[in-house]
């Protein structure tokens, strides 16, 4: 009678693990390492942003022209257009 009941605790245990609850819950702990993941993503989208957007200027129509885009010493970029060559004539000589 006693192995019985705990063959039965054992089946229903075993239907817990097997049970759509407990892979709720690592649906949720993936969800929330997700979560983190995208926060990480979004941190190193604005660092690519800025880079993406170091060698170029914004012109109208919301295009874009290639500009120098060498790093100054105060940390912002070289706006200085370009002409046949990757960067301005101030900084093309210095590479
Ligand atoms: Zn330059």
């Amino acid at each position: 009678m006693a192995e019985n009941q705990e063959r039965a605790e054992n089946k229903k245990l075993n239907n817990i693990i097997n049970s759509s609850c407990y892979s709720n819950i690592i649906t949720m702990q993936t969800r929330s390492q997700t979560t983190r993941a995208e926060f990480e993503v979004n941190i190193d989208f604005d660092e690519a942003s800025r880079l993406w957007n170091s060698n170029k200027k914004k012109i109208k129509n919301g295009c874009y022209e290639y500009v120098c885009g060498k790093q100054l010493q105060n940390g912002e970029f070289c706006k200085k257009k370009t002409k046949n060559s990757p960067f301005c004539f101030v900084h093309k000589n210095k590479m």
